[in-house]
């Protein structure tokens, strides 16, 4: 079997969407299951779609390409660049917007397919990613007004995204101003807005208290799927976390100082490292790197393995308080954060087993 490896369940993971999809669906919610983690694996892909979610998620057009026979609504999450407007109209049948000009790029193609194009108008509560800033409120009616006279445009709704560049928090608090600001379009201009867009994995945290505003009808999950994290990537209740492993082989042990001998200048990557005196310990080196992924991204299940860095093929393992003798040629098994599983899935060095 080759090495690194990747072992990906789609069992657990087709069980995790079923249980977000029926939590989801219990409370009018409709889900977009968030495929970008996965690289366009198809087989995974399939796990999300039995699992019952209802309109398949993409942030790149490319993906969603090749899920294009599928017969399942498709997503694209990324804000569409004006330059893809005819693909992203081809392939799929909602996108994220937030320019009023890359718009009408996507409502002149969906004329040339004759095709009704959806959009769902991002507002910004915060983060400060994509969308229209929830205070500026002349430029969101004047969004919707010009969205409005598109022929080839449904305007299917508004969204937002929290918890991903600032680190906001999706509270009652602020969802609720996405509320407010449907309820003003809805009025302005006698429209029935269909979908209120409540952002990810991380506002699955207001069930608990029923804190989610009844309006919302509709999540985005990605992490929850795919790992069964959700806010700040705890764990939630009743999902598998252990969907994905990730396996190394060990190419060296040697005991070594814990101090590098000599003068100490930058590391490949340019930067001064800082090392602690622990005096002589046992070391293994794995064949993986920062080229498929960030040593912060893993941990080992083994929990008295500690990683101390990476170069971009070798991951540096200390090994010495373990209970294993670990051996050339051994495997070592790592757990990965859902940032992790992006770069492994992308790595085309990383041998990908799907059970
Ligand atoms: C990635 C992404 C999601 C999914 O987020 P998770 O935290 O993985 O659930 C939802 N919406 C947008 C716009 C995204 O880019």
């Amino acid at each position: 079997m080759p090495f690194p490896m990747l072992e990906i369940n789609t069992h657990k993971i087709r069980e995790n969407t079923k249980i977000m999809v029926n939590e989801c669906h219990k409370r009018g919610i409709e889900v977009a299951g968030v495929s970008k983690v996965f690289s366009g694996n198809r087989k995974i892909i399939e796990a999300l779609i039995d699992g019952g979610i209802d309109i398949l998620a993409d942030s790149r057009i490319e993906n969603l390409i090749r899920y294009r026979n599928y017969n399942i609504p498709k997503m694209l999450l990324r804000i569409p660049m004006k330059s893809q407007a005819k693909m992203v109209v081809k392939y799929s049948d909602i996108a994220l917007v937030s320019e009023i000009q890359t718009i009408k790029e996507l409502d002149k193609y969906a004329m040339k397919e004759n095709k009704i194009y959806k959009v769902i108008l991002m507002i910004d509560l915060g983060d400060l990613r994509e969308g229209i800033f929830f205070k500026n409120e002349t430029e969101i009616l004047d969004a919707v007004e010009e969205i409005l006279e598109l022929n080839w445009i449904e305007f299917y709704g508004i969204g937002t995204n929290l918890s991903c560049y600032g680190g906001v928090i999706p509270t009652n608090d602020n969802l609720s101003k996405l509320v407010e600001i449907k309820k003003k379009l809805e009025k302005t201009f006698n429209i029935d807005i269909k979908t209120i867009s409540g952002g990810n994995s991380g506002t699955i945290s207001l069930f608990k208290n029923n804190d989610i505003p009844k309006e919302i009808n509709q999540l985005r999950l990605g992490a929850s799927l795919a790992l069964g994290i959700g806010l700040n990537d705890e764990p939630i209740e009743g999902l598998h976390n252990d969907t994905v492993k990730l396996i190394a082989e060990i190419v060296e042990v040697k005991k070594k100082p814990s101090v590098p001998v000599g003068e100490i200048g930058l590391d490949a990557f340019g930067r001064k490292p800082f090392f602690e005196d622990k005096g002589i310990r046992k070391r293994a080196i794995c064949a993986i790197g920062k080229q498929d992924i960030n040593p912060e991204h893993l941990s080992p299940y083994d929990n008295k393995i500690t990683v101390l860095g990476a170069s971009s093929d070798h991951l540096i393992l200390d090994i010495t308080e373990s209970d294993e003798n670990y051996k050339v040629g051994d495997k070592v098994e790592f757990k990965v954060t859902y940032g992790g599983l992006l770069s492994l899935m992308t790595s085309k060095y990383v041998y990908k087993k799907i059970i």
